[in-house]
């Protein structure tokens, strides 16, 4: 078995949809990932923005603007207008839930989780008709059926072993070979849907490969392969041929939009090649990701944005260490809230964190612990591996730098955006 991913940019029209058809073109044994459509996460974001607001119109408006944009691609698909009942039913029970009365505050994960998981459904299940229609025969799987996640909503993680018997059992009740499943879905144990946290169309594939004993996971990108940089950020930038899990993960984690960071675990443990490949041209090689390449020998750049910096120091100068370590940790846990570098001193604690929902809950809820709590906003955190004299003066040094830590190899710096 093998797994493909294919990300929204890829099948964002019918034309992407039909190039994902030409890439599998004589593979069998093929387990296929799909994202939701181009933009359709963030769409179906402010539909649930609508439901918190209780902005009745504004749901109405985004889900008629996503339901729209599918019939386009449906309809061009089939060359002429075409209606797929189970589209036209996900999207009458999308409209049915975003106008369910009884929507509270503290189940807002909840209500997004329902709401944004519409993406994948209708991706999935428009891809599974149109290969179907194209002579490929494939089964539709339904991954919140499979993949049994944490009890926690927007950012759950996959439970591998209570999900194996689930997403095997459900293969080999089919007759097909090719299997099409939502990527970023799945079930909580309690049965209401869960989301795997932003762009986790990745580590779903993951997970089903490592499930599956994949010889391979293959994700389909609109670029060529891994770069050292983003190329729009540092115009240098360079395709990277191979790398190993240990540098994809910290390129990840830093903020390298090459895969996301949960990605790699499952793979990794069951030693599972991963190939990042063009979605344009099926003969480039692209880059692979597996264990045993050698670390690689251009410098890394990776610019993390959005960031905020928070500086947490003890009111009564008490030294902020262990023990407060845990209460901040804890809080921030609570609020969802990830540190992407953390520095200290005797009384200071610097965190700089993702700008999210929670940021000023949880500065309320430190402040109410007996913390001072300092935000500084429009912040970047820059990682560079393997810096040279050059890139360390360019990036490492200045005014614009509030924090800095390096090791032989790395440095990283929270820096104002520039
Ligand atoms: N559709 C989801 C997102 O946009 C998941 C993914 O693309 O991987 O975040
Ligand atoms: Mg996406």
């Amino acid at each position: 078995m093998k797994v493909y991913k294919f990300g929204g940019a890829s099948v964002r029209n019918a034309e992407g949809v039909r190039n994902l058809r030409k890439i599998i073109d004589d593979e069998q044994n093929l387990f296929i990932i799909v994202s939701a459509m181009g933009k359709t996460t963030n769409a179906l974001e402010k539909v649930f923005e609508g439901v918190q607001q209780g902005d009745r119109a504004m749901c109405d408006e985004h889900v008629a603007a996503i339901r729209e944009y599918h019939t386009g691609i449906i309809s061009e698909l089939w060359r002429g207008p075409r209606r797929l009942e189970r589209v036209e039913e996900l999207f009458d029970e999308l409209a049915g839930f975003a106008a369910r009365p009884g929507y509270r505050a503290e189940e807002a994960e909840l209500w997004y989780d329902r709401i944004v998981a519409y993406g994948e459904l209708v991706s999935t299940t428009i891809i599974s008709e149109y290969l179907n229609h194209a002579g490929v025969s494939n089964r539709w799987i339904d991954m919140r059926r499979c993949f049994v996640t944490e009890q926690r909503h927007k950012d759950a993680g996959v439970d591998i072993a209570a999900s194996a018997q689930r997403l095997k059992g459900a293969l080999a009740a089919c007759e097909e070979t090719i299997f099409v499943g939502q990527g970023f879905i799945g079930a909580a144990p309690d049965g209401t849907t869960t989301t795997l946290g932003r762009e986790g169309s990745d580590y779903s594939a993951a997970v089903a490969a490592h499930i599956l004993d994949a010889e391979s996971m293959s994700v389909w990108k609109d670029v060529d392969g891994v770069l050292n940089a983003d190329p729009k950020i540092f115009p240098d930038a360079v395709q990277i041929a191979e790398l190993n899990y240990l540098d994809t993960i910290e390129l990840a984690y830093s903020g390298a939009q090459i895969i996301h960071p949960k990605t790699i675990k499952p793979l990794q443990n069951k030693n599972i090649p991963l190939y990042v490949r063009p979605f344009g041209d099926k003969r480039k090689p692209g880059t692979v990701i597996r264990g045993m390449s050698a670390p690689v020998e251009v410098p890394i750049l990776i610019l993390k944005k959005d960031q905020v910096l928070l500086t947490i120091r003890s009111r009564d100068f008490s030294f902020v260490l262990e023990e407060k370590f845990a209460t901040i940790f804890a809080l921030l846990e609570r609020f969802r809230i990830k540190a992407n570098l953390i520095h200290n001193s005797a009384v200071n604690l610097s965190l700089c964190v993702d700008r999210t929902w929670h940021i000023d809950e949880a500065i309320g809820a430190l402040r109410a612990s007996g913390f001072d709590v300092m935000k500084a906003e429009n912040m970047e955190l820059l990682t560079v591996r393997g810096y040279t004299d050059e890139l360390w003066r360019r990036y490492a040094d200045g005014p614009q730098v509030f924090v800095r830590q390096s090791t032989q190899s790395t440095v990283r710096v929270v820096r104002k955006r520039g």
